[in-house]
C-alpha cells in the first residue's frame, strides 16, 4: 500500500474509533438520564418538595414515591395508598383508561379539616400518578362568607323586628302620650342601631373591594388621631370619659386617610364603650424600633380575657353581646380595623388584662419621604 493509502486507512480507523467512543459516551449518558428518571429514590427526591399531594404507584398499586405533603396527609403510608376513596378513584381511572377526579375531605396534621381536589392519572406503562391539590383555603373562604351572610341576616332581623313591634306598640298606645313617647324613644334607638349596622356592612364591603394602596396619598398621623378623637367626643362626654392625645409630630404614612380615620375611630369608640364612667382613654403615636409608625389606643376599662383576645378581630364576635349592643356596637368594628391595617401593609395587635384595661396598637409602614428620620 502507498503511504497515502496507509494514511487514509489510519484516518478512517481513527474516525471510526472516535465515533464509537462518542456513541458509547452518549449511550452511557442517556442510560444515566433514563436511570435517573425511573430511579425510585430520585423520583422521591423530585416529588418531596412539591406543595401538592403527589403519589406515584406501580401497576400493582404499590407506592413508588410520594411528596412530603401526601405523606403528611396520610395518602401514602409505607407502600400503601390511602384512603379507600383514592384507591377506588384509581381503580375507576385504570378501568376507563382516563383521568378521573373527585373531591376529598381529610383531616390535616393538626386536626384541621382539609379539602383536596384529587386526580388519578393512569400512565402508559401501567403505573399511575395521583395528584391532590389543597382547596382548603377556598373551602374556608366560602364557609366564612356563608357564616357572614347568616350573621348579617340575624343581626339585621333583630332591629328590624324590634322596629316593627315598637311601631305597633306606639300605634296601639295612641291614647297614652307617655307610652307613645317611650315607644318612639326606643324606636329611634333601634333605627340608629340599624343605621350603624348597615353603614358598617357597607364600609366593610367597600374596604374589601378597593385596595387603598392603589390610590394612596401621604397621610399625617396626627390629623388621623385628632379627627378620630373629635368623632368620639360626643359619646365620651356622655360617658364622662376623658380622651387625651399625645402625638409624635411629623409622622406620615401612605394610604387612605378616611379608612385610617375609621380604624382609629373604631378603636377609640371601643375604648370609651368598654370603660366605666370617669375613666381615661389615651391615644398616642410614635415610631417603633423596627421603624414602623404606631398608633396606640389605651383604656383602663373592663379588659379582655386571653381566650377572647384570639377572637375579637372576627366579624360579629362579641365578648358580651348585650353590653356591645347597649353601647351601639355591631361586632364589626375590630374586623374593620384589622382589614384597614392589613390593606395598608400593617397590623393591629392587642394587649389586655381583665379588669385592668386594654391597649390596641395599629402598626403601619412609615412613608420614607415624609419620615422623621
Ligand atoms: P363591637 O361593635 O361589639 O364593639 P368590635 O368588633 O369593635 O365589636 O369588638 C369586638 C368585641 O371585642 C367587643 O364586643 C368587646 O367585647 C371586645 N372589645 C373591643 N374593644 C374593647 C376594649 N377596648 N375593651 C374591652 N373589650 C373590647
Amino acid at each position: 500500500m502507498t503511504p497515502f493509502a496507509w494514511a487514509l486507512l489510519g484516518f478512517v480507523l481513527g474516525a471510526a474509533l472516535g465515533a464509537a467512543v462518542v456513541w458509547m459516551v452518549i449511550q452511557r449518558a442517556a442510560r444515566k438520564v433514563r436511570g435517573q428518571i425511573v430511579n425510585r429514590h430520585h423520583l422521591g427526591e423530585i416529588l418531596a418538595p412539591l406543595r401538592a399531594a403527589v403519589v406515584v404507584v406501580s401497576e400493582a398499586d404499590f407506592v413508588l414515591a410520594a411528596s412530603a405533603f401526601a405523606r403528611k396527609l396520610g395518602m401514602a403510608r409505607g407502600s400503601s395508598l390511602y384512603p379507600a376513596e383514592v384507591s377506588d378513584l384509581l381503580a375507576d381511572a385504570r378501568k376507563s383508561k382516563r383521568t378521573m377526579e373527585c373531591d376529598l375531605r381529610l383531616v390535616g396534621a393538626s386536626g384541621e379539616p382539609m379539602q383536596l381536589a384529587v386526580r388519578a392519572v393512569p400512565l402508559s406503562n401501567g403505573a399511575a400518578v395521583i395528584v391532590g391539590e389543597d382547596r382548603s383555603e377556598d373551602l374556608r373562604f366560602s364557609e366564612t362568607r356563608r357564616d357572614f351572610v347568616a350573621n348579617i341576616s340575624h343581626e339585621l332581623k333583630t332591629p328590624i323586628g324590634a322596629i316593627g313591634l315598637l311601631a305597633e306598640a306606639a300605634d296601639s298606645a295612641a291614647g297614652d302620650p307617655e307610652a307613645v313617647h317611650l315607644f318612639l324613644g326606643k324606636l329611634t334607638k333601634e333605627t340608629r342601631r340599624l343605621n350603624e349596622l348597615v353603614s358598617q356592612i357597607i364600609a366593610l364591603s367597600r374596604l374589601q373591594a378597593v385596595d387603598p394602596l392603589l390610590d394612596a396619598h401621604e397621610v399625617e398621623v396626627t390629623q388621623v388621631m385628632e379627627a378620630a378623637v373629635a368623632r368620639c367626643a360626643e359619646i365620651a362626654e356622655a360617658g364622662s370619659i376623658s380622651i387625651s392625645v399625645q402625638a409624635e409630630p411629623d409622622l406620615i404614612v401612605i394610604g387612605d386617610a378616611e379608612e385610617l380615620e375609621t380604624a382609629v375611630t373604631n378603636l377609640v369608640q371601643n375604648a370609651v364603650a368598654y370603660s366605666e364612667p370617669g375613666a381615661r382613654v389615651a391615644v398616642t403615636s410614635g415610631l417603633a424600633d423596627d421603624g414602623r409608625v404606631e398608633i396606640r389606643v389605651s383604656d383602663n376599662g373592663i379588659g379582655i380575657s386571653t381566650e377572647d383576645q384570639k377572637r375579637i378581630f372576627e366579624r360579629f364576635f362579641r365578648v358580651n353581646a348585650d353590653r356591645s349592643r347597649a353601647s351601639g356596637g355591631t361586632g364589626l368594628g375590630l374586623s374593620i380595623v384589622k382589614h384597614v391595617a392589613v390593606a395598608h401593609g400593617g397590623e393591629v395587635t392587642v394587649w389586655s388584662r381583665v379588669g385592668r384595661g386594654s391597649t390596641f396598637t395599629l402598626r403601619l409602614p412609615q412613608s420614607i419621604e415624609g419620615g422623621s428620620e
